[in-house]
């Protein structure tokens, strides 16, 4: 039998999560739920300079309004725990250990002044510095391949910093295989000597990444392209351990919406769009960045559109949801070429949604988003999301198009009134409200034709009509059907705003 399929997501919780953050998770859910397998959650925070606080819940709320579970994970034991890298600590030295004896890697001892001084050196002669074969034994640098062993032990015993650094093998072609990418060839002597291990006892990203894969049986590893660059490195790491690597597929770029460039974090402010899934408070600036939830967006919308970003059903449908995302989710037809962000086509997402979504399931996110509502019996307001809901892209429209179903307007947009007040509009008016009094009120339809008989008996026109009772109701010349509000709001009320409206005038 195959093994178990194990994916994971291995956030660094260095800041609120990102859409590209977001559509990884997402491909490593669909593909752990499409072959049957397990979706962990793993926390890669080596790295405590960049750690920042409270990143990991907003990691783990994002999934879970995001509707994407992780089977494993922090909180979520599966027998591959601790899933925090910083509770892993201890079982990385092992392993630098192993690499250390087999040759695959040495001690460095260069301070960071040292290595600062080569880097400015090779610049002034227009050239990069990279540790590796050209330079390591070159007498330059300070590391276990030209001390003697006693030296290197001396200035370990003595407490001297170091760091561990991988040895890339010389002259050699690593063969990389991508899901996504196919076969990719590259030249062992392009590679650094990158750091595996420092002497504060921490891993850093390649080291812990690499055996925390091995150590939690991942069998498909599903990241982002920046990551292409470390894959021949994660390649010989397994070689070096003589362990079996994983699969590897590299999802392309998410690109501006002008299609060129990686989307950042700063676009969405600057052009408008949230681009991440919850709101996130800075926690050192305190500035508030959008996010989809708040801005009104269904998190089945959010998902359906990140799918879409670098993968096609290689169909002509659009519109999905997870489970049938689920279904038809194939890394197959993972594109390689970067994915334009789309802002208008994510909102056309969301209002697909929107018509999807009924109006009785509309209720409770809309008293949610509006708790001065939720006095109010929850069958009205589903009668009137019932109204206004083809109008709607956003959940945050709703309020917006039906306001006036649940207070009168308190004053009334200058422009209309002036173009629908006429002088004998106070008359009408009044006349309009003995026609209601006594008008049928049974349905929306009996009180249009008592208003509509009148209208046409006794030949006012229509419009000197409509309008200065459509500003009465709603307090512009918006909205839906006004016999249809009138239904709804009931005779009285209406008839309370109309007469509210003459003597404002
Ligand atoms: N910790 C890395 C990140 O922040 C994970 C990369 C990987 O999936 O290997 O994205």
């Amino acid at each position: 039998m195959n093994n178990p399929i194990r994916v994971r997501f291995a956030p660094s919780p260095t800041g609120p999560l990102h859409i590209g953050g977001m559509r990884t998770a997402l491909f490593n859910y669909l593909f752990a739920k499409k072959n049957n397998g397990t979706f962990v959650l793993r926390i890669e925070d080596t790295d405590q300079k960049r750690f920042v606080k409270g990143a990991e819940n907003y990691i783990t709320d994002s999934l879970k309004w995001c509707n994407i579970p992780y089977d494993e994970g922090p909180g979520k034991e599966g027998g591959f725990g601790p899933y925090r890298q910083s509770q892993r600590k201890h079982l990385y030295k092992k392993y630098v250990d192993q690499l250390l004896k087999s040759n695959n890697a040495y001690y460095a001892f260069d301070s960071a002044e040292s290595l600062d001084n080569e880097r400015r050196k090779h610049e002034e002669k227009g050239k990069t510095f990279i540790y590796n074969w050209h330079n390591r034994t070159k007498g330059r640098l300070t590391n276990s391949l030209v001390l003697s062993e006693k030296e290197v032990q001396d200035k370990i015993a003595n407490g001297d910093d170091y760091v561990v650094r991988f040895l890339a093998p010389k002259g050699e072609t690593v063969e990389l295989s991508d899901m996504v990418r196919g076969k990719i060839r590259i030249d062992t002597n392009t590679l650094d000597d990158k750091v595996l291990f420092k002497s504060d006892g921490m891993p850093t990203y390649h080291l812990a990444n690499v055996v925390d894969d091995y150590l939690m049986k991942i069998t498909h590893v599903i990241r982002g392209e920046e990551w292409l660059p470390s894959l021949a490195l994660h390649k010989l790491l397994y070689k070096a351990f003589e362990w079996g690597a994983p699969k590897f597929a590299h999802l392309p770029l998410i690109l501006k919406p002008a299609g060129k460039g990686k989307l950042s974090k700063r676009d969405g402010d600057k052009l408008g769009f949230p681009v991440f899934p919850l709101s996130w408070k800075d926690p050192v600036t305190g500035d508030v960045s959008k996010s989809y939830k708040e801005d009104g967006y269904f998190s089945g919308a959010v998902i359906n559109f990140l799918a879409l970003l670098g993968w096609n059903p290689g169909s002509e449908q659009e519109v999905f949801d997870l489970d049938s995302l689920i279904r038809v989710f194939d890394l197959k037809k993972v594109n390689k070429a970067g994915a334009r962000f789309d802002p208008d086509k994510t909102k056309w997402f969301n209002q697909q949604y929107m018509q999807k979504t009924s109006a009785k399931d509309l209720v409770s996110l809309f008293i949610n988003d509006n708790p001065e509502l939720s006095s109010i019996d929850t069958g009205y307001v589903e009668l009137v999301i019932k109204q206004v809901k083809e109008r709607a892209t956003l959940t945050s429209d709703l309020w917006g198009l039906s306001h006036y179903f649940f207070v009168a307007p308190s004053d009334y947009a200058e422009g209309a009134l002036k173009k629908v007040w006429k002088p004998n509009s106070k008359e009408l008016m009044t006349q309009l409200i003995r026609v209601l009094e006594t008008g049928d009120d049974s349905s929306a339809k009996g009180l249009q034709d008592g208003v509509k008989n009148w209208i046409t008996k006794s030949e006012v026109g229509f419009g000197r009509v409509m309008m200065p009772l459509r500003v009465a109701l709603v307090g512009a010349l918006e909205g839906v059907d006004v016999f249809d509000i009138i239904f709804l709001i009931g005779k009285a009320e209406a008839i309370k705003r109309i007469q509210l409206l003459i003597d404002s005038n």
